[in-house]
């Protein structure tokens, strides 16, 4: 007969899951009750203001979408963009290259920007794409590319795209809880983000969040929103209804409960205080890493502290390296994508799994996987230069 499933245990440092904490893995535990149980309408209200707090928002249209980060992608594509309208999209990696497929399945056209793999979004060539393109509905971008470590710059590109009356879509799926996501501030329309990154809660919900532009450009939609079950206009009646909230779909009830308690874990922490961890950790890291002759793929000022895509050293076999972390201490780190494929490991520091134990415990493991392939480095090195980082 099949058991029951036992999952390893694991140290999460790739892209995302993250560490998920006990205390939200207990409050997924906790019953199921009806999902228009008042009791549960009052836990989504409080889910709803705590990622207004996160997201730096006051946008009265701020949910959980049910479903992962790339639903929550979808979810700002299909609710936003008509057939036959303009969009520009930046691509500097893999999740660019996704929002650039979400607009052409809308129908719409796809005007890219595009930039070298581990260099930011170059304002200046979106500038150009505006300007060569009236009329464009909206500009679209990746602010933390997970696929190479590079933080763009959305404060310039929001404010770019009200400049030439386009609407942004900002995909803040590895950002939110790691580094400054300031929706109001930065005048953004539409953020997704993800649950499993620097939320350290578990995959599968996409906190959503719509300025008023966004809502109006919503509410003047020619046509149907092409999806039923991400249609804004009907979800809101489950989100926003209040004690009028309408049957729209069943809520996820448990996964709800897990980010709601790490929503409360963020907000005990202090979201500013959370930032500062990250960036802490990333320095410790980083400082271990050139101790053992390693470095990274992004220039310092673009980089995102929450996720380090290393520069695999020529002769080292590192899919090797990669299986051996995972076999012998149990550690994930992540691999290259498309043509990084081969050349970095994404080493993630995301959430519960941006700790000093984190950082040692990988640095550690990782000169223990390039001794096995003959590297020679001074014992210790690495742990002790992140320690040094860490007290001063
Ligand atoms: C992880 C990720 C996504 C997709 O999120 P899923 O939860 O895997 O669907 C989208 N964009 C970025 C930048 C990501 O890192």
């Amino acid at each position: 007969m099949t058991q029951s499933f036992q999952p390893p245990k694991r140290i999460l440092m790739g892209p995302g899951p993250s560490d998920v904490h006990h205390r939200v893995l207990e409050a997924m535990a906790r019953p199921t009750i009806g999902h228009l149980d008042p009791a549960f309408i009052g836990m989504m209200d409080q889910v709803k203001a705590m990622l207004q707090t996160a997201f730096f928002t006051g946008n009265a249209l701020t949910l959980a979408v049910s479903g992962p980060g790339s639903a929550g992608m979808e979810a700002c594509f299909v609710n936003l963009i008509e057939p036959d309208e303009t969009v520009v999209v930046c691509v500097n990696g893999v999740f660019g290259g996704r929002m650039k497929e979400n607009v052409e399945r809308c129908g719409a056209k796809a005007v890219v920007v595009e930039d070298a793999w581990g260099t930011p979004v170059d304002p200046d060539k979106v500038e150009a794409a505006l300007k060569a393109n009236p009329g464009v509905k909206a500009l679209a971008f990746v602010h933390a590319e997970t696929s190479t470590g590079v933080e763009s710059d959305a404060r310039t590109l929001c404010e770019l795209a009200r400049e030439y009356g386009a609407l942004s879509i900002v995909d803040a799926v590895t950002s939110l809880g790691g580094i400054p996501v300031l929706v109001d501030p930065w005048g953004a329309d539409a953020v997704y983000s993800g649950s499993q990154k620097c939320l350290s809660c578990t995959p599968g919900l996409s906190p959503v969040t719509f300025s008023d532009r966004a809502v109006e450009a919503l509410a003047a939609r020619k046509t149907k929103v092409r999806s039923w079950f991400l249609d804004f206009s009907l979800l809101t009646a489950y989100w926003g209804g209040g004690a009028k909230r309408a049957y729209h779909h069943t809520a996820p009830i448990n996964a709800l409960y897990g980010l709601h308690e790490s929503l409360v874990m963020l907000h005990e922490e202090g979201i500013e205080q959370s930032w500062t961890r990250h960036t802490m950790m990333h320095r410790a890291l980083l400082a271990g890493l050139e101790a053992m002759g390693l470095g990274l793929l992004v220039a310092e000022g673009a980089r995102l502290p929450q996720l380090n895509a290393v520069l695999v050293p020529a002769g080292i076999d590192e899919a090797a390296a990669r299986t051996q972390l995972l076999q012998k201490y149990g550690l994930e780190i992540g691999a290259g994508l498309g043509g990084l494929a081969g050349k970095v490991w994404r080493i993630g520091l995301m959430g519960q799994s941006a700790t000093p134990r984190h950082v040692a415990t990988c640095l550690d493991a990782l000169e223990d996987v390039l001794a096995a392939q003959g590297v020679k480095l001074p014992t210790g090195a690495g742990v002790a230069a992140a320690e040094r980082m860490l007290r001063d």
